[in-house]
């Protein structure tokens, strides 16, 4: 196999191949359980497929090349790769995790693992001085987000992979707003990237899919048993579906960003509209490091209208023709959401507001339309 280097190439032709059997350019969708043995033992590598599936298989060499790691693994959702990962770890091991986190991602934290002896350590990640505090011996995993859900902050991932340099501490990245268009963690020294391919990879709303990356391949035989073993893993028509995605990534996230971009100056300088926060700003607070470690600034963001209480979310969110009012993000399609009432509803109101999620709030996940009525549909929803 060839070694692409440039994304564009990547996300068409990484880790893939033409069908051994006829020579098919797409992965056939290998719905099967199972697989004839000549003898027992004797086979061509695969015997059943929570184990091994080879439209599975063609997806994680994909996701291998395109974040620049040396294996991927698919699973079910985001969720089930995240629940994966904390599997590596044992009672009395603790986690520093973002306080901006994916609703999600907390609640598996606290509700699943935390009965089961994992100690978990919710910190501004932006402030690489007080984690650097928080560490002892026990520390094994620093887990973080950026940017982060629904505020866009930024957090320094080379930063925190020289704090763990030595150590016997893992910095994991959940990859899913940025997407490896944007960042690559591993890159930048993370030993894992962790994806919900259901959001920017499989990018049209259709699925629901997570992945891991990782290059040392110690952690990769960790994994790998554990997503055998747990079994949450995808069936072969939504890895075709992720696969198919993938291979416009980066013609789908040039043009995310880029209305994005436009978007984000429209309600910057709009008389109704308080703030908007998006790291491409010069004064966001860690423009620097988004500067730094991104090769744009992303299709997300979130504003806050003047004297934004709920009840005004509530009349502008309802106004909204083209935006889509809806959960998740990363479509084609553009989203408008609600964190106060939706993502972020169970997290307790005064806990939600000292991090800057006020009922006024309202994010968006802008999709690959044309701009002008992106910009239209958003006029006439805040006027
Ligand atoms: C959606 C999401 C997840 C969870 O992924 P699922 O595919 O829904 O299980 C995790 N992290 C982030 C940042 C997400 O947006």
């Amino acid at each position: 196999m060839k070694k692409h280097t440039q994304f564009n190439t990547q996300v068409i032709h990484g880790g893939q191949s033409p069908d051994k059997a006829y020579g098919a350019v797409m992965p056939p969708i290998y719905q099967t359980s199972t697989y004839a043995q000549q003898s027992p033992g004797e086979h061509q590598g695969f015997e059943y497929s929570r184990t091994h599936n080879p439209t599975r298989k063609a997806l994680e060499s994909s996701l291998s090349h395109i974040e620049a790691g040396q294996y991927g693994l698919a699973f079910a959702s985001g969720l089930a790769a995240i629940d994966a990962v904390m599997k590596l770890l044992k009672p009395g091991d603790e986690v520093i995790a973002s306080n901006d986190l994916y609703g999600g991602s907390y609640r598996i934290f606290i509700k699943i693992f935390e009965p089961l002896g994992l100690r978990f350590h919710f910190m501004d990640l932006t402030r690489v001085d007080e984690v650097k505090a928080q560490i002892n011996n026990h520390t094994r995993l620093i887990w973080i987000e950026t940017p982060t859900n629904p505020m866009m902050q930024i957090v320094d991932i080379a930063a925190y992979v020289s704090l763990a340099k030595g150590k016997e501490i893992m910095v994991a990245v959940d990859n899913t707003f940025a997407s490896p268009y944007l960042q690559q963690p591993l890159h930048l020294g993370a030993d894992l990237v962790m994806h919900s391919a259901t959001k920017y990879l499989a990018g049209h709303s259709d699925v629901i899919m997570g992945a891991l990356v990782m290059k040392d391949p110690r952690l990769h035989e960790q994994l790998s048993f554990i997503q055998n073993a747990s079994g949450a893993v995808p069936g072969p028509m939504d890895c075709f579906l992720t696969l198919r995605g993938i291979k416009t990534l980066a013609v789908r996230m040039q043009r995310h960003c880029e209305n994005a971009a436009i978007l984000a100056e429209f309600l910057k300088q709009h008389p109704k509209i308080e703030s908007v926060n998006w790291p491409g700003f010069s004064t966001h607070p860690q423009h620097n490091v988004a500067a730094k470690q991104m090769k744009d600034f992303g299709a997300m963001l979130s504003f806050v209208p003047k004297k934004g209480n709920y009840k005004l979310a509530v009349q502008i969110l309802s106004r909204f023709r083209l935006f889509t009012l809806a959960e998740s993000l990363g479509g084609v399609e553009s989203l408008v959401g609600h964190p106060a009432s939706m993502t972020h509803a169970a997290i307790p109101k005064t806990q939600r507001e000292t991090q800057g999620v006020v009922d006024g709030l309202i994010r968006l996940s802008v999709g690959i339309e044309d701009v002008q009525d992106l910009i239209a549909d958003l006029e006439q929803a805040i006027a």
